[in-house]
């Protein structure tokens, strides 16, 4: 079995592509990448005027679908959005996580590296808001014992530990939980993804746990206390000391976690994102986030070079999570590939503060391949989206309820 994606804009920044070329599809590898290759005996995918990237990395999601009301179903929607990897951010704690790999890891066509939470119920109170309980309100749920049985038990399926340290989340435990989210981390040898929103803690109590190759995320969230800006819009030092160390910066849209003034600020003073991502959950996913190439299309809008958009949803994600395999499209590797098309299309974004941005192009994915299959969209009868409701409650209020 063998495709030929035909005549599209090859773009890989991280391998320096960028030429109309070929890429030829052997099995579940990439055999070639060249212009005009020999079309013969090959199934032909014409990409005529559309982008040939790598299939892209989402390094903020939860899908953790049927075990969590956040998760949204990675295939279904990987299918149509040209996300390939799903780094699952902590919907799975230990008395959750067998049941995500073999339910759904192991059973999903899209590759998924899922990040353990430090709570024991992982994210499994998130998004209910009639009971509004955070997963860490009990600090006796960080239960590092039996995060060393998952380690024992399931050996090398870890990527990386999470820990959402705001208030919404663990409350005024973060003296506690943040050094056991440092130890449980350590435990693994991973890297150690911090979310950051309304204190307590601050970002100042937040950061020193942070290491070089970790992770904090929603960097451009407007919530008080864990903003990365001052009140007079300057990088707070812990951030600027961090960034330094090489601590690296996530995007994590969410609902509740990009303002474009604080992106703007933030940027402008050289807090660039390592990742663009959406936090995608079944909150968000109609609205504001969508998907991963409509928040690379407010990146866009933001003044970020096409290159870097798809470089910052490719392969730094990739390295990121430790997997420099992944995000590029090299001869001899998984066929792991995304065709997008970018209009020229003037829109109007909003965040969650009301601001617009005037933006030019939009991105959208026209074909997704994992592994040299198309990746087919389906209906399988279940709405992925539950954010009316849930919705219309966080607009009407200012508190911190991203996740
Ligand atoms: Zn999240």
């Amino acid at each position: 079995m063998s495709m030929l994606v035909k005549g599209g804009r090859v773009l890989d920044p991280a391998s320096g592509l960028d030429e109309i070329a070929d890429v030829l599809i052997q099995g579940d590898r990439i055999a070639a990448i060249a212009p005009d290759l020999d079309a013969a005996g090959h199934t032909i995918i014409d990409a005529t005027d559309r982008l040939v990237v790598p299939g892209l990395v989402d390094l903020h999601t939860h899908c953790y679908w049927g075990g969590t009301l956040l998760g949204v179903n990675p295939d279904k929607v990987g299918a149509t959005t040209g996300v390939t990897t799903w780094v699952d951010t902590g919907s799975s704690g230990a008395a959750t996580f067998e049941g995500f790999l073999y339910h759904v890891i192991k059973r999903s066509k899209t590759r998924i590296l899922p990040l353990i939470h430090l709570s024991y119920i992982g994210l499994t109170p998130g998004g209910n808001l009639s009971i509004d309980v955070g997963e860490l309100d009990d600090w006796r749920f960080a239960d590092l014992g039996e995060l060393r049985r998952i380690r024992d038990q399931f050996e090398g399926e870890v990527a990386g530990v999470k820990l959402r340290a705001s208030n919404n989340a663990c409350g005024g435990n973060g003296p506690v939980v943040l050094p056991l989210a440092r130890e449980a981390a350590d435990l693994f040898g991973v890297p150690l993804m911090i979310h950051i929103g309304t204190a307590p803690p601050t970002i100042e109590e937040v950061m020193p746990w942070l290491r070089q190759g970790d992770i904090l995320t929603h960097v451009y969230h407007p919530h008080l206390g864990g903003c990365v800006l001052d009140a007079a819009g300057r990088l707070k030092p812990a951030v600027r000391e961090a960034m330094a160390r090489g601590v690296r910066m996530d995007v994590g849209h969410g609902v509740a976690s990009l303002s474009f003034a604080v992106a703007r600020a933030a940027i402008s003073q050289g807090l660039l994102p390592d990742s663009i991502s959406t936090d995608l959950h079944a909150h968000c996913i109609d609205g504001p986030a969508f998907s991963l190439p409509h928040v690379m299309s407010k990146f866009l809008a933001l003044g970020l070079s096409l290159e870097d958009v798809i470089r910052l949803s490719t392969a730094t994600p990739a390295d990121v999570i430790r997997r420099p395999d992944l995000g590029r499209l090299t001869v001899g590797g998984e066929a792991d590939i995304a065709i997008l098309q970018l209009q020229e299309c003037p829109t109007v974004f909003r965040d969650i503060a009301g601001e617009t941005l005037e933006g030019r192009h939009i991105l959208s994915a026209e074909l997704t391949l994992r592994a040299g299959e198309v990746l087919e969209p389906f209906d399988d009868g279940r709405s992925e989206g539950r954010s009316s409701s849930w919705q219309t409650r966080f607009l009407s209020q200012t508190e911190d309820t991203e996740t």
